[in-house]
């Protein structure tokens, strides 16, 4: 197909062509003596986006769901209870991974739409006296539904019940896009992947460990080998890795990293909130619902959109990719067919998503929706023009 295929899943991403620039290098030696020139800035500097100064950056070649792994065996032991809430595709295989590796697995059915309930959190902490509980894992934002939940409040939950569980999250689709404050929220362990908001194709697990997680790893009784941290520790020490790095990945790494504080974090949050509010005003002007129940819940990263009753959401992503060339995400597992997402995170302007605004208008009449020609992309553009930074004419 002429043209180029608009991408709007919620990862991987658009990846900006500086990154791609970067990651083209012949290969080198990954043990030669200057090799730590690149990597010790890069984990120190992958320090600042997860906002720590005491934490410990690690990046395994890997995707999101080892760092789940990483996660759990690096700090549990068998049979060490953890507490979970399942409301999405990716929160449910985190609880289907911790019981596989044969953790005692606690946790709550939440209508997909939900994020975590704090009070409900809180009274659970409270009534677990002898502190059972190991870990709490917490999915920051749930990608199949756009739910995205509240990490301070986790933080101010377990200090409510003064409990000492470690505090696990996922924040694969969040971490780099939406405010995500290590050390201030107390987390304990953050997990990203590098196909979202890092920009890079996938295939690195990135994470950070507190202090209290790192230590965690000496009575850590589960059975680890590559995806053993103290291994990383050892090698990273020197500046270098336990196994053979994916050097064009450590160097798209390096680009994305400035990239994103050369922007600046908070202003790579407030981009991200103004391209989802958009995308949101359009919804709204479809007539149509988000799956996302409460405003507090909206994911500025992605946007699950329900469609009406007796319609199937896999027909307009068939429109959308077969005549339009346009990617968009699939509803997963219960939501399938019931919602299409539009993944609004990572290289992203107005103009690039007023395409898949466009793409998904087009697409939803093609199936039969009856949403208005033009209200979608009208209703974002104008909150667009609203809100842009002010320019200088002359
Ligand atoms: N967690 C969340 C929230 C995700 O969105 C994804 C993937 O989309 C994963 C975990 C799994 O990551 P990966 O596919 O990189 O293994």
């Amino acid at each position: 197909m002429p043209g180029r295929n608009h991408l709007y899943v919620p990862g991987p991403t658009n990846i900006p062509d500086s990154i791609l620039s970067a990651m083209h290098v012949p290969m080198e030696d990954h043990r030669r003596p200057d090799f730590p020139d690149l990597v010790k800035p890069l984990l120190e500097d992958l320090k600042k986006i997860f906002q720590t100064q005491n934490g410990q950056c690690f990046i395994f070649p890997a995707t999101g769901t080892a760092g789940w792994e990483i996660a759990l065996n690096n700090t549990l032991s068998p049979g060490d209870k953890v507490l979970a809430y399942r409301f999405g595709q990716f929160s449910h295989l985190w609880i289907e991974m911790a019981n596989r590796l044969g953790f005692d697995v606690e946790h709550e059915e939440i209508p997909w739409g939900e994020g975590v309930p704090l009070d409900r959190l809180e009274a659970r902490l409270k009534a677990d006296a002898k502190q059972d509980i190991k870990a709490v894992l917490i999915c920051h934002n749930e990608t199949a539904t756009g739910v995205t939940s509240d990490l301070a409040g986790v933080r101010k939950a377990l200090d409510a019940a003064g409990h000492s569980a470690l505090f696990f999250v996922d924040g694969v689709s969040s971490i780099a896009s939406i405010d995500f404050r290590m050390d201030e929220w107390g987390i304990d362990i953050g997990l990203a992947g590098s196909q979202k908001g890092f920009m890079l194709p996938a295939g690195l697990a990135l994470l950070c460990f507190s202090q209290k997680a790192l230590d965690t790893r000496q009575s850590a009784k589960s059975r680890r080998c590559f995806l053993d941290i103290q291994d990383q520790m050892t090698h990273n020490a020197g500046g270098y890795f336990p196994y053979t790095p994916s050097i064009p990945l450590l160097y798209g790494l390096r680009k994305s990293i400035d990239l994103l504080l050369g922007e600046g974090l908070p202003n790579v949050f407030a981009r991200h909130q103004r391209l989802a509010e958009g995308v949101r005003r359009a919804v709204k002007a479809w007539g149509l619902e988000l799956c996302a129940r409460d405003p507090k819940w909206y994911s500025n990263t992605v946007s699950a959109i329900v469609v009406p009753q007796g319609y199937d959401a896999r027909d307009v992503m068939h429109y959308a990719y077969h005549r339009y060339n346009l990617s968009l995400g699939a509803g997963l597992s219960e939501v399938m067919g019931k919602v299409f997402r539009i993944g609004h995170l990572g290289d992203l302007n107005e103009l690039m998503l007023c395409s898949a605004i466009a793409g998904a208008e087009m697409a939803m009449r093609d199936t039969g929706i009856q949403v208005t020609p033009g209200s979608g992309i009208a209703a974002a553009c104008e909150y667009w023009r609203e809100t842009a930074p002010a320019v200088k004419l002359r």
